[in-house]
């Protein structure tokens, strides 16, 4: 090697060392006088084109005196470029100056430095724009985030699947937010890999930019966002540190609004590329370590950018470049529009209503650019704008949506996939639309199949709006402006073990039961079903006291009565120990009652029941539901059970939800206002009282509900005193998510001592 160099290069007493490199081996060439970077690579027509652009754009920038760059250095026969014999095989070689300085990744960065950078780059970019190439400009690959969807082939390759779904769904963001605008962004030659191991400084300023391996004819906004990307790796506030670089390279270029608007998306593009990549290096060759050289800090720093709502990151852009923010949030004008039409009885969360905008798992963003925890939104149950739903949305809605008239496999396939999660008796499912329609077509199911008219209810029992649900919902006919209770309905006492009259004595159940039952035998009609929420939701999370459903349901039956539960909101793993609510309690309904997390926001519901009850209601009239069972339905709410294999989110639900309620109940014992911590896996409610007499303190647990809000952290408050806050997030909420909620409760209760 050394003889080699030395011949070619007309060198001599050198010393010669390998250095490491992402494909091509590198030898670091040091006389007495001099250092060189000796470059060789597997030869291929593709390659050797490459590294001819590369050297001529090299060539090009050495023109400016004040250029950063290697310059490249000639071989004895005068090329730059040759195909030369080492150890038996031929490689390309080429050879650069060695430029001095320390690694950018080895240093603490500071302001001086990344402004420096910023104003590099962009004079690289400014000398750059001289320089055209049919080779850059025809080149197609994965590292050019033009073509960053050509990553997506690797999606399969990432092990760990909650890094897999952020990435999975920035793929979806980039199509929708970035696709269509790059035919309008400014394109020319660019570095294409501006990460801090090609950036060399001193302890103020930037020295060199090395590698010009990757040079690409892009969009220019991409070489500021891949710059950025490794920048803000192991930074706390990554704005702050982004918005320095668009500051600084804007001094120099001034940068275009449409740049701005996909920066945010390019720079998690970029994060998103090196995962891919470096897991799909790993599967094809698990020894190159080099390859997932940034990979832990790439993956920590997907997730901040997670957090960072995309309207705040483009504001703090704008910002930058002495833009105002890209949009003036006027929530009260919002309110008054949607008064102008609609009655202020479709009423809206919290004292300062909330303009959303955009969502993601368990986070949603507002439009003033803020970030909101949520922990309180059960219906995306495996997470807001989940990109495998959305996606099997999407692609069903452009093939065909019609209804169960017509004949499409979908039907069958997600009906059989959604019973497999029921015991074995429950073998019919009904589509609809809605919890209250489920309950509605529960309560007819119920009537044809018994003959009887009655029907108990749970006290502050919820289960929908439709006219059947609401006589069923006492939560809503006994409000004060509610309709009353109807003839045929008998209200069961609810089985709460905090307030109740049998509350924390032995076989409370069994004793709630036998008022319960004593109520039903002293009434001259049968009863035709019982429902009742396994944890009762409006009532403020209130678990049925145990041994009481056990008890009840052969009381029901006995009158030739149906069981019906309603896991419109426990339902699908979300109680962590079951799958469904009732298997808590060691029964197994009649009918179920299915609803909100079933399509994880888009509108589905079903009713589930025996064989037996199913045959006597498909003697009745035809059941047609104009939506209910579409194929979009279908493969959305197919989704939506596979996501939660998938990602194991019942076990995430019991491990989180063991965990937040171990931290609530911490909390209770600092703060007296905490009477009660209650509820299963991500379904709890912590009820807030006045310390001595325990009587509800409806106006502390408003004002939890509100400062939590301020602090963006979502949660509500219900039951019959509305003083129950109740959290049942997002069946993706970590740990780290429950200590941010509970310490917060904590400091607006400190506060408020
Ligand atoms: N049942 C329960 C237990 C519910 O909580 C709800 C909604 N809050 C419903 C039924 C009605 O569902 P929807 O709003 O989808 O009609």
């Amino acid at each position: 090697m050394k003889t080699l160099i030395e011949a070619e290069l007309g060198l001599s007493d050198i010393t010669v060392k390998k250095l490491n490199g992402y494909e091509n081996i590198n030898y670091l060439v040091s006389s007495k006088s001099d250092k060189i970077v000796f470059k060789s690579y597997e030869p291929s027509k593709e390659i050797f084109d490459l590294v001819i652009t590369e050297t001529d754009a090299l060539l090009s920038l050495q023109t400016n005196p004040n250029n950063l760059t290697p310059s490249p250095l000639a071989f004895l026969d005068g090329s730059f470029v040759k195909t030369l014999k080492i150890e038996g095989q031929d490689l390309i070689c080429r050879a650069l100056t060695f430029l001095e300085g320390d690694f950018m990744v080895d240093v603490a960065h500071t302001k001086e430095m990344i402004h420096s950078f910023g104003t590099e780059l962009a004079k690289l970019d400014v000398e750059l724009q001289l320089f055209n190439s049919y080779i850059t400009k025809s080149r197609v690959w994965e590292w050019d985030l033009q073509y960053f969807l050509l990553n997506e082939k690797y999606l399969s390759d990432v092990q760990n699947v909650q890094d897999r779904k952020v990435i999975h769904y920035f793929l979806q963001q980039f199509k929708q937010e970035v696709i269509p605008l790059i035919p309008e962004l400014r394109k020319q030659v660019i570095h294409n890999d501006a990460n801090d191991w090609n950036v060399l400084c001193n302890d103020k300023e930037i020295t060199g930019l090395i590698d010009f391996g990757d040079l690409a004819h892009s969009m220019l906004i991409s070489e500021l966002a891949i710059a950025i990307s490794y920048v803000c790796f192991e930074k706390e506030k990554p704005l702050d540190w982004a918005e320095m670089m668009v500051n600084a390279y804007h001094s120099v270029i001034p940068l275009e609004e449409k740049e701005l608007k996909v920066l945010y998306y390019l720079i998690i593009a970029r994060l998103c590329t090196s995962i891919l990549n470096s897991s799909h290096s790993r599967k094809m060759n698990p020894e190159n370590k080099y390859a997932s050289v940034s990979e832990v800090s790439a993956l920590k720093s997907l997730h901040q950018w997670l957090r960072i709502n995309p309207i705040g990151a483009e504001n703090r852009f704008r910002n930058a470049t002495g833009l105002k923010p890209v949009f003036t949030p006027n929530v009260s004008a919002l309110i008054s529009d949607r008064h102008q039409f609609m009655s202020p009885l479709v009423s809206l969360s919290y004292k300062e209503p909330i303009h959303m905008m955009r969502s993601a798992f368990q986070y949603m963003y507002d439009a003033a650019g803020n970030t909101y925890l949520d922990a309180y939104n059960n219906i995306p149950h495996v997470g807001h704008s989940h990109p495998s739903v959305v996606e099997a949305g999407q692609k069903q809605m452009a093939i065909l949506n019609t209804n169960t008239r017509y004949v499409y496999p979908q039907l069958a396939e997600y009906a059989s996939k959604l019973l497999s999660k029921f015991p074995s008796v429950l073998t019919k499912v009904y589509f609809v639309n809605s919890g209250s329609a489920a309950s509605d077509l529960a309560i007819r199911i119920a009537k044809v199949h018994t003959g009887h008219e009655n029907i108990m209810v749970m006290e502050h029992g919820y289960h929908g709006h439709t006219q059947a649900s609401t006589d069923i919902s006492d939560y809503k006919f006994n409000h004060p402006k509610g309709q009353g209770k109807k003839a045929h309905i008998l209200k069961a006492t609810i089985p709460d073990n905090y307030r109740g009259e049998y509350a924390r004595k032995e076989k409370a159940g069994e004793l709630y039961a036998n008022d319960t039952i004593n109520q039903l035998n002293a009434s001259s009609d049968k009863v035709a079903a019982f429902i009742t929420e396994p944890i009762v939701g409006c009532g403020g999370q209130v678990p049925l006291a145990h041994g009481y459903l056990s008890k009840i349901y052969p009381a029901i039956r006995e009158q030739g009565g149906v069981c019906i539960s309603d896991e419109v909101q426990t339902g699908f793993g979300r109680l962590g120990e079951v799958y469904w609510g009732f298997e808590q309690h060691n029964v197994i309904p009649d009918i179920v009652v299915i609803g909100k997390p079933m399509g994880n926001s888009h509108p589905m519901g079903a009713v589930i029941c025996t064989e037996e009850i199913a045959s006597s209601f498909g003697e009745g009239v035809e059941f047609f539901s104009s939506f209910g069972g579409n194929p979009v339905s279908c493969a959305i709410g197919s989704a939506v059970l596979d996501v939660i294999d998938e990602e194991d989110l019942q076990e995430n639900a019991k491990n989180v939800g063991l965990y937040y309620q171990s931290l609530f109940n911490d909390l209770k014992k600092k703060y007296p206002c905490i009477g009660d911590v209650r509820g299963a896996g991500l379904f709890i409610g912590v009820e807030i009282v006045h310390e001595k007499s325990r009587k509800p303190n409806t106006e502390l647990a408003h004002k939890i509900k509100n400062e939590l809000r301020n602090r963006f952290i979502l949660i509500s408050t219900d039951g019959p005193f509305d003083n129950v806050i109740k959290t049942k997030p997002p069946m993706c909420f970590s740990k780290e998510n429950a200590k941010e909620v509970v310490e917060m409760i904590g400091d607006v209760l400190a506060e408020n001592n």
